[in-house]
């Protein structure tokens, strides 16, 4: 799988459960209903916060953004909201979720779903809202190393 480029995302959930955790493993599923999906292993603290909140954040993030991907896959970060003390954030009108700063875009979701497979869950989320940012460069995984993408001129 490490030959498979993909993009990044911050997968946050907010309330009780405040909490980020950078994935790849994450996709478009429907679009009507709109609908995507992200894999968490079952060991991760997201797939407790996900579980109990079913509501969640994605932050396409943006080439200038590797800092924000390597910290929110730290294993020693501290948990909880300090983990985003050193982060811009806002939390997202329809979840709670903090939507990072500087991101290319942002999605909204409700759980519709989960399957167990392996030591993942597949979280399916119907998604409540979405956003465009500004930035104009990805933030790519490939051969286990953060690359920036093209620009786009859109
Ligand atoms: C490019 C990239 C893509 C990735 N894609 C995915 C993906 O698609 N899916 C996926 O599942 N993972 C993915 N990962 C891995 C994931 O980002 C890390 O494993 C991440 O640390 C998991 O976050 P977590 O907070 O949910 O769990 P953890 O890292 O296990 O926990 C985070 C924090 O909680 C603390 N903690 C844990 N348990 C307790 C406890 N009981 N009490 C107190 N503190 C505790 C830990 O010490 C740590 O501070 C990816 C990583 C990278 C770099």
């Amino acid at each position: 799988m490490a030959r498979f480029a993909t993009g990044v995302i911050a997968l946050t959930v907010g309330g009780d459960h405040l909490h980020g955790m950078t994935a790849n493993a994450f996709s478009s599923v429907s679009l009507e209903p709109p609908q995507v999906l992200c894999c968490v292993a079952h060991s991760a603290v997201m797939h407790k916060a996900i579980s109990a909140e079913r509501r969640f954040a994605v932050s396409i993030m943006g080439a200038d953004q590797e800092h924000l991907a390597r910290h929110f896959a730290d294993k020693s970060r501290p948990l909880g909201a300090s983990q985003f003390e050193s982060v811009d954030w806002r939390p997202g009108p329809r979840t709670g979720a903090p939507l990072l700063s500087g991101a290319l875009a942002w999605l909204e979701c409700e759980l519709a779903d989960f399957y167990d497979s392996g030591d993942h869950s597949i979280f399916i989320g119907s998604v409540l809202d979405s956003r465009r940012g500004p930035g104009r460069q990805g933030l790519l995984f490939f051969d286990g190393r953060f690359h920036a993408g093209v620009t786009t001129t859109r």
